[in-house]
């Protein structure tokens, strides 16, 4: 079968992933979500001039010449009502950040400034008019657009709707991803190792990388190589999640029913894709929801995952920057590989330097069944075909964690 360049395989996935159809969550829920429409501000923010300090409110043109007495007629904390207070010639009200400023005031003086005699404020400062004052709308007006669409909602975007009392905000939901392992050599968690057996280690990996993008994890458990086990998994995924991710059963051995499974229910292509490792991907649509036939090897999976699955996850939530950070880095110890037709992705460790480049080095152990090393890694190498990379050189870098690396 012939090889498929990395590029057009992921081409043709996230053509068949479209955004899931918006709708309104709770603003709990909406953190990095992505925004289906433009949401505008309906009301002031702050909604009144207030305070910005602790202090007295005055009428700056009686603090002209310092210092002065003032008398304190008042007093108004952060959630005072102002009503029936009010600052005349002469006058002060002693508030708190946050109170609103009481008519007649036009400046707070802090409360570093002045000191208290009795019901006598004396004022030791020339206040400004406005001086240490929020004036209402000062950081939103009706019909300011707070969050254009195809926004990632952050915590403080999250603050900000509060603020204008939103409850709930129209997103793009985050795709629910169903993941399934399947192998009859597989065990589950900590059960005893019976000859041949080995633990289901793609499950665990796969749904936290499902949670680490912020899509919802369900985990469909563990399927043996047989076809009504295997389809019944898959059925019950397909009713309760927008995608599915399974691992293993895909490539060319005898005892690869997810690909049977999966012809008979949907329309799959199944590439073999030129690169290492990841080669074989099963890609398709069943009863119109995305199905990912991953390969069962450790680091395949998960390198699959990150190549195909992840951008169109991110695709089907919303987002418009599908794919991972891509930075250009220098090679610190050689890329070891032979020419084989296709693109390898090393498992790397990318580090900045003082000068602000990049710097990769191979970890030790790159076997698509060497989980171990590849956990070491905080990059993917693009190494292109051919005989490696030399110490010195540079290479285009996949940087697998938002977080960058010290
Ligand atoms: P397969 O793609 O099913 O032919 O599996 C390829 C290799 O990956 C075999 O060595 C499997 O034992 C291994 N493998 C498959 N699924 C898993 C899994 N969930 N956890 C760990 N290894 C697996
Ligand atoms: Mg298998």
């Amino acid at each position: 079968m012939d090889l498929t360049p990395l590029e057009d395989v992921q081409a043709a996935v996230l053509r068949e992933c479209l955004p899931l159809t918006p709708r309104a969550v709770d603003l709990q829920d909406a953190l990095g979500c992505v925004t289906s429409a433009p949401l505008e501000a309906e009301e002031l923010v702050p909604p009144f001039d207030n305070t910005a300090m602790d202090g007295f409110a005055v009428r700056a043109v009686d603090t002209t010449d310092p210092p002065v007495e003032l008398k304190v007629v008042s007093t108004l904390a952060a959630g005072a009502d102002p009503t029936g207070v009010a600052v005349g010639t002469g006058e002060a009200v002693r508030i708190m950040t946050g109170a609103p400023m009481p008519p007649g005031a036009d400046a707070v003086v802090m409360v570093e400034r002045t000191r208290t005699e009795g019901d006598v404020a004396v004022i030791e400062h020339h206040a400004e008019p406005g001086e240490h004052v929020r004036r209402a709308g000062d950081d939103l007006k009706p019909g300011d657009v707070v969050v254009d669409a195809g926004t990632v909602l952050t915590p403080a975007h999250l603050g900000v709707l509060a603020s204008l009392g939103y409850a709930r905000v129209p997103v793009f939901p985050r795709p629910r991803v169903g993941v399934l392992s399947t192998g009859d050599e597989l065990v589950e968690g900590a059960a005893e190792l019976r000859p041949g057996q080995i633990r289901d280690s793609n499950r665990p990996t796969l749904l936290a990388l499902v949670r680490q993008s912020r899509f919802t994890a369900v985990d469909l458990g563990l399927a043996r190589d047989d076809e009504a086990t295997i389809t019944s998994a898959i059925e019950h995924g397909l009713a309760t999640c927008d995608a599915l991710v399974t691992s293993g059963g895909v490539s060319v051995g005898d005892f690869d029913y997810v690909k049977a499974v999966l012809d008979r229910l949907g329309s799959m292509r199944w590439w073999q894709v030129a690169i290492k490792p990841a080669k074989p991907l099963a890609f398709g649509t069943v009863e119109g929801k995305p199905v990912f036939g991953l390969p069962g090897n450790p680091v395949s999976s998960m390198v699959s995952f990150e190549l195909f699955a992840r951008p169109a996850l991110r695709q089907m939530g919303g987002h418009r920057r599908t794919f991972r950070r891509q930075v250009e880095a220098v090679v610190a110890e050689p890329i070891r590989r032979r020419p084989d037709g296709k693109l390898h992705l090393a498992r790397v460790v990318a580090t900045m330097g003082d000068d602000g480049r990049w710097r990769v080095r191979p970890v030790a152990g790159q076997g698509s069944h060497q989980l171990a090393a590849a956990a070491a890694a905080n990059a993917l190498a693009l190494v292109p075909d051919g005989d490696g990379l030399a110490e010195g050189t540079t290479v285009k870098v996949m940087v697998l964690s938002d977080d960058t690396p010290s």
